[in-house]
This record gives structure tokens, sequence and C-alpha cells, in this order.
């Protein structure tokens, strides 16, 4: 290897067009991207928001649930029609009913994740997103830590928790263009949301304002960027805050109200073919009826179902409608969202799995080199390509494949049962590969005879 390299260094040539062309060449190199080969007509989300409702016990609105206080007995429930819309997962539940925690869980799939581990590379979905092409952009009003808004390429939020005297702010890293200034007037329009109101009223209109913010990002996006895919997260925080300060009489109501609400973003997604994903971070719980105070994450409270069974329900032109039943994980939505948008599930810690909410299955194949590709059923060809990074996709469900890989000194075979989406991964075994050496002495080469100039220059 360092043969290699200084084999390489000795030979820098130092007209300047031929510097250009190795910039050229690493340039291409680092560009390639995966290649898609569609073996059935599918229908894909474009783009997807991730709704995240602060503090939302399942318990609270799922027709099958019925909520309980500490003492055992039974407490208010919402009565909603707009919120279980799509693929509904009857009982998912988090790890951690804490707010940052349990948001780096979602974002992360992984069980034990903190706010830390987020802004950590290849942590977070957002950074396969940004990968393929996506831009990040939020609105959030809780869950919004450091590293969390650094994983946006924009983010309206809140600064502090408080709906008396709010707080909002925007942090730009790469927006699209015109979403600065959008978000500039959804900043300067929330006091219109909030005065002359009190109570649940005022804090439904600090959703409301969350909500329409959203929704206004959303619909600016599909008319002035309409080919620039997008995953935007929101988070209201008022249905939490209502848990905790108003109490058991109010929090169902809260609830009514947001069921109201939604309803524009909800068309929104629906009409623009963009994946609506509706969780929460955590729960509520209540010591009895008419309790004044809420609590989720400590002492009596945190241990209760109440606090840990959260909503997950989706909508997409790629998932199924109706209940899904089974014991599911907070940790399984990040993998679930990256199967929707078919996007490979390489998050560096999850270890959550994705749900089966998907109509087809699309194999994933990641090599250390080209290979030649196969897919197999049944002992026929059905596709053959050649490359390092592939997906099929639109794959039968529950069908026996053999994917086949050969190059000019390896073959690997494996047999795949499609239950979902499958990630393969073909290593030759051979350390490096040679790509990646020629990649690595251009760079030495490029930043060698920079120096060399600069050395010439000051000389
Ligand atoms: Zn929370």
């Amino acid at each position: 290897m360092i043969s290699l390299l200084s084999a390489g260094i000795m030979r820098i040539p130092m007209k300047n067009f031929f510097l250009i062309t190795i910039l050229f060449f690493s340039f291409s190199l680092a560009a390639s991207g995966a290649t898609e080969i569609t073996l059935k007509d599918i229908h894909r989300p474009e783009s997807a928001i991730l709704f995240i409702v602060d503090g939302l016990g399942s318990s609270y609105f799922y027709p099958e649930l019925t909520p309980y206080g500490v003492d055992g007995l039974e407490i208010s429930k919402a009565i909603t029609g707009n919120l279980t819309f799509g693929a509904r997962l009857l009982d998912i539940r988090t790890p951690i009913p804490s707010t940052g925690p349990a948001h780096s869980v979602i974002v992360t799939g992984y069980s034990k994740a903190n706010e830390e581990i987020v802004g950590y590379p290849d942590a977070t979905f957002y950074d396969i997103t940004r990968q393929h092409g996506f831009v990040n952009l939020a609105v959030m009003e809780k869950g919004d830590f450091q590293n969390m808004r650094d994983e946006q390429d924009i983010i309206l939020f809140a600064q502090n928790n408080s709906i008396d005297e709010p707080l909002i702010s925007i942090q730009a890293n790469k927006a699209p263009s015109g979403v600065f200034e959008l978000m500039h007037d959804w900043k300067v329009k929330l006091p219109e949301y909030l005065e002359k109101k009190k109570g649940i009223e005022k804090y439904s209109a600090y959703n409301k304002w969350g909500i329409d913010a959203a929704n206004a990002l959303a619909g600016y996006m599909k008319k002035n960027h309409p080919t620039q895919r997008f995953l935007l997260t929101v988070n209201v925080g008022a249905i939490d805050s209502g848990g905790h300060n108003l109490g058991e009489d109010d929090y169902y109501k809260l609830i009514d109200d947001l069921d109201r609400d939604i309803y524009p973003l909800y068309t929104t997604a629906e009409e623009n073919n963009i994946a609506l994903f509706f969780t929460a971070d955590h729960g509520m719980s209540f010591a009895a009826k008419n309790a004044r105070r809420g609590g989720h994450a400590s002492g009596k409270y945190a241990t209760k179902l109440e606090s840990l069974r959260i909503p997950l329900v989706i909508m997409s032109s790629n998932t199924v409608t109706g209940i899904i039943e089974g014991k599911f994980n907070q940790s399984d939505i990040a993998p679930t969202l990256m199967s929707v948008l078919d996007l490979p599930s390489s998050l560096a810690y999850a270890d959550g799995k994705s749900i089966n909410v998907k109509n087809y299955a699309s194999i994933f194949v990641q090599a250390d080199r080209e290979y030649s590709v196969s897919l197999w059923n049944n002992g026929q060809k059905v596709s053959e390509t050649s490359g390092s990074e592939l997906i099929f996709v639109g794959l039968p469900l529950d069908t026996n494949y053999t994917i086949k890989a050969v190059s000019a000194d390896k073959t690997h075979e494996e047999r795949l049962f499609l239950d979902s989406d499958k990630l393969v991964r073909f290593n030759s075994g051979k350390g490096l590969d040679y790509r990646a050496i020629i990649a690595i002495i251009l760079i030495l080469i490029v930043i060698t005879g920079g120096l060399l100039i600069i050395k010439r220059i000051k000389d």
C-alpha cells in the first residue's frame, strides 16, 4: 500500500490542466449512486411527513383501547375520525416515555438511543434521506434539541415550552429557496393564533399554528420545488403541555381538537402523494379521573401502559390499509419509514425492524466492487444488471428469490424469502476495493500537488 502511494506521488505532474482532470475523476468516483431496477409498476410516495404529537397516548383515542388512571378506574377518551386513517399499528410502545430519548429512538431506530447518538454520523434517517437527494425540513414545538436541529436543512422551532410567552426561532443550514421567508412569515403569525384565547382553546391554537405552518410548507414545496423530495418532521407540543398543566378532563378534548385541525394537512399529503406517518414520542398518565396534573416520565406514571403505548398510523400510496396486529417497538418506526420510501435501512445503530406495511418488497444490494447481479425465481432469471449499489423494486411479497453476484474471481449466491425488504451485502474479502485505493491515491496527489503549488507561489 505504502509503495503504491509513494509511486503515485513520485509521478506528480505539475501542469494545472492535469490537476483539473484528476479532480474531475475523483468527483465522478465519489458521486456514483445506486442503480434502480423496477420489476413491477409501483406507486411510491415522493416525499414524507413525520407527524409527532408530543404526549399522545393511543389509549386515549384508539377505538379498541380504554384508558385507566393509576387508581385502576376508567378515565376520559376522545372520539376521533381523522386520526385513524391508513395502516394502523394496534400495539406499539416507546422503550422510554421521555421526550428527548423517545424522539431519539424515533429518528435512529435504536431502542437505547439518546440525544447525543442522534448527532453521530449515519445514526438517523435524516442522514440517509440527505444521501439520496432529499431535503430535511422541520416544524417542531418540542423535541427540537440541538442534535435534532442540526440534522435539518431548515427548522422552525420553539425555543421554550411556553404557550403564554412562546419564543419561536429558525435555524437554517441549506434551505430550498423561499423556505426561510415562508418560515419567517409563520413565525410572525403565531400571536394572531393565540390572542384573546385562554385555557384549552389557546393550547389547541398553538397546535393548529404548528399544523398550518407545516401544511403551508408542504404545499409550498410541491408548488415551487415540485421535483425536490423532502422529509418534513412536525412536532406539536400542546397535548403534552395540556396533559401536564390542564389535567385529565381537558387532555382528551385537546385530542378531539387535533383530530379536527389535522384534516387540511392530511388532505395535502393525500393529494400530493406524500407519505404521512402519524405517531407520538410517549403517552400520558393520570392518577385518577379529574386529576389536575398528568405525567409520563417519572415515578408512578413511567410504567403505565397509558404512558408507553403510542399511536402509529401510516398513509402512503404504496402501503396497505387497516389494522396491523402484533407487538411493535418505537425503534421499528425508522426502518419502516426507510422501507416505505424505498431507501436502504443502513442506519448505523438501529435495532428496530421494518414493519410490513408496504404492498411490495425491495432488495438493496451493496457490494465492495462491481458485480454482475442476477435475480432468480423458480429457476427463471427475472433480472440481471451490473453495479456495486443496486435496488430491485416492486417484487411480490412472501416469495422466494435467489440472488447471484458474479465478478471476475468471485461468485456469491444467497437465497431470500421476501417477507419484507432485504439488504444484501457482497464482500470479496480482499480488503480495500481497487476504486477506494485509486480514490485515496488521487486525493493524496491533489493535496500534495496543491501544497507544492502553494510552496512555489510563496517561493
Ligand atoms: Zn414529550
